[in-house]
């Protein structure tokens, strides 16, 4: 900000300033400058450290000369003020020969170099201050890159932070308001991926420059990366300005931008979050604006959401739900109950289905509706998935050491965050291990819309965990939208056909037809089947016929504590 307002001294002229109370060193010094520059040079001669800062404060400079023992400042000291009025411009620290010790702590203080007095001369000043000039620039480059993002040219994140703490630390002193305008592109993974990366690039740069156009003189914008822009406003004077802006920025966005001669057209959606007085961190003003795009998303895109009393109410509530799962898992209140899933054929004991329960404290026992979303969400379903994994294992050994001859299989619910974690299959392998159960009767549920989102990847995580010995089985059959050959592909031994398909076989002939096709294609890769929610003797009469493995569901048993199962367990 200060160097704007400095006037320039003109170009192509080295501006020079000496502070220096030696006339004679200063007098030297343009000697020396004379003799040995290429350029016209011009130094201007201060002898107080007082005069040097307020002709900084004035001018522009391409480099300061300064003396360490001034009649007004010595040492170190007079270097931080020099830094202080002028932080981009480079400084080299002249000394005697005395305090050269001195002269090289200056460097490492931030001074650009040193010189020792009556060991100079014209070549060697010349070339240190334009050596001086050189490292202060790259040292101003890099400090530039480190605060902003490469492609527009944008803050980044860090100084957005920074700026937005310092907009909320005047706020006190005001009586308006700060905002947060989270802006993210709808859909602009799809136009990357068929437009390619370059165009992407491209797009996001004239988005910058659009949302910079819109913006009021003190306000900024910044990328975060990927398609996130975030937008600082001070001086807000409530909700319906924020909006306003908004919706400015939107409409910014909405004509068509122009790539490879393609029209293309983008919307936004926004996530409004106002600071109401100085004690909002700017944290959590980012992830309110943040939750805000969220909702946007959610209704559709290319709208804006002003974080409200209900979402605030929302992300409290979750944080209570978090704060209790963890002392849940730590006071061990999860339990485990168990399902049998029966051979239809036979009626014969197959397995059964651990599903995790909270047993609250007031609330009484929860069923996993009530919190798994939430563990999702905050990650905590790392350690939850664990403890119910472990306490599974440790039941199945059990049943195994007791009657070696029934064999009784296993299944556990894996959610999509445990899949994604680097340390799954050794963390499961680790858990066979400690509680000796055996890999052969152990089944890992994975539901259906996990396991498309990312074929490869999940095809790499499914293979390790087979290659303990593990049983898998993809859940909730029916509901995504898995193509036939990503069942094919995938290493799935069972599939479990939706509840809902088993409900509706009674109601329509065509979801009839659904289940016998899932049954018979499953079949035909070889996967076994098991149908879930089966509760009446019709549909078990039904799946029978139609040659289904397995069934599971409120006609055979509800999902008990392991001591009250029957089946002999
Ligand atoms: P899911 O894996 O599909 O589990 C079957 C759900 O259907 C269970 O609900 C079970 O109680 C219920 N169910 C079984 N038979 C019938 C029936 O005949 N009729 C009806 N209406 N429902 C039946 P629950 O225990 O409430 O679990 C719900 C979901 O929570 C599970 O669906 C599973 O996705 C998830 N879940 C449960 N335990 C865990 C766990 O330890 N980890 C993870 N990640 N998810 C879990
Ligand atoms: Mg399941
Ligand atoms: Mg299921």
């Amino acid at each position: 900000m200060r160097s704007e307002a400095r006037t320039d001294l003109g170009e192509g002229v080295l501006h020079v300033l000496a502070v220096e109370d030696n006339p004679g060193d200063a007098l030297l010094v343009r000697k020396m400058f004379d003799e040995a520059a290429e350029g016209p040079v011009l130094v201007e001669h201060v002898n107080r450290l007082a005069t040097g800062i307020s002709r900084l404060l004035d001018a522009r400079y391409d480099c300061v000369l300064l003396d360490l023992s001034l009649p007004d400042a010595t040492g170190l000291d007079a270097l931080d003020q020099i830094r202080t009025a002028a932080v981009d411009v480079p400084v080299i620290v002249l000394s005697g020969r005395a305090d050269e010790e001195l002269a090289r702590r200056a460097v490492q203080d931030g001074a650009q170099d040193y010189l020792v007095k009556g060991q100079v001369d014209g070549r060697l000043l010349v070339r240190s201050v334009s050596y001086a000039i050189e490292r202060k620039r790259a040292e101003a480059q890099l400090a530039h890159q480190a605060l902003h993002d490469q492609l527009t040219g944008l803050p980044n994140r860090a100084l957005f932070l920074d700026r937005l703490g310092q907009a909320l630390a005047r706020l006190g002193r005001r009586d308006t308001s700060v905002a947060v305008l989270f802006c993210d592109l709808d859909r602009f993974k799809v136009i990357n991926d068929s437009l390619g990366h370059a165009a992407g690039d491209r797009l996001l740069v004239d988005v910058a420059t659009r949302l910079f156009g819109v913006l009021r003189t003190g306000d900024s914008a910044a990328r975060f990366g990927g398609d996130e822009f975030v937008v600082l406003c001070e001086e807000i004077d409530g909700e319906q300005q924020a909006i306003r802006i908004a919706e400015r920025l939107s409409a910014a966005l909405s004509a068509p931008f122009l790539l490879d001669g393609e029209e293309v057209y983008v919307r936004t959606s926004v996530g409004i979050a106002l600071a109401l007085d100085q004690n909002a961190h700017a944290d959590a003003l980012i992830r309110d604006a943040d939750a805000a795009m969220y909702r946007a998303k959610e209704r559709g895109g290319g709208v804006y959401e002003v974080f409200d009393d209900a979402m605030r109410e929302r992300a409290v509530e979750r944080q209570h739900v978090e704060h209790a799962l963890h002392r849940a898992i730590d006071r061990h209140e999860l339990e485990v109950h168990y399902q049998p899933q029966v051979r239809m054929a036979t009626g014969a004991l197959y397995g059964v289905e651990a599903l995790v329960r909270w047993r609250h404290p007031e609330r009484g026992l929860l069923g996993p509706a009530e919190f798994i979303a939430t563990a999702e969400e905050t990650g905590i379903i790392h350690q939850l998935g664990l403890q119910v994994l472990e306490v599974a294992c440790a039941q199945s050994a059990t049943w195994q050491a007791r009657r070696p001859e029934v064999p009784v299989r296993m299944s556990v619910n894996l959610s999509a965050r445990q899949l994604q974690h680097p340390e799954l299959v050794a963390t499961v392998a680790d858990v066979l291990e400690r509680t000796r159960a055996d890999p052969g009767l152990l089944c890992l549920e994975v539901t259906e819309t996990t396991v498309m989102e990312d074929l490869g990847a999940m095809g790499k995580v499914l293979d390790g965990l087979k290659e303990l010995g593990i049983t898998l089985a993809v859940d909730d059959f029916g509901t995504g939208y898995s193509s036939l050959r990503a069942l094919q592909r995938l290493p799935f031994d069972i599939v479990k056909i939706d509840r809902s398909f088993v409900a509706g076989m009674h109601r329509s002939e065509q979801e009839s037809a659904i289940v016998a096709a899932v049954i018979s294609l499953s079949h035909a890769l070889g996967k076994r089947t098991v149908a879930e929610g089966v509760e009446l003797v019709e549909q078990v009469e039904r799946l029978r016929g139609l040659g289904c493995d397995v069934g599971q569901g409120y006609h055979y048993a509800r999902p008990k504590p392991p001591g009250e199962l029957g089946y002999g367990l």
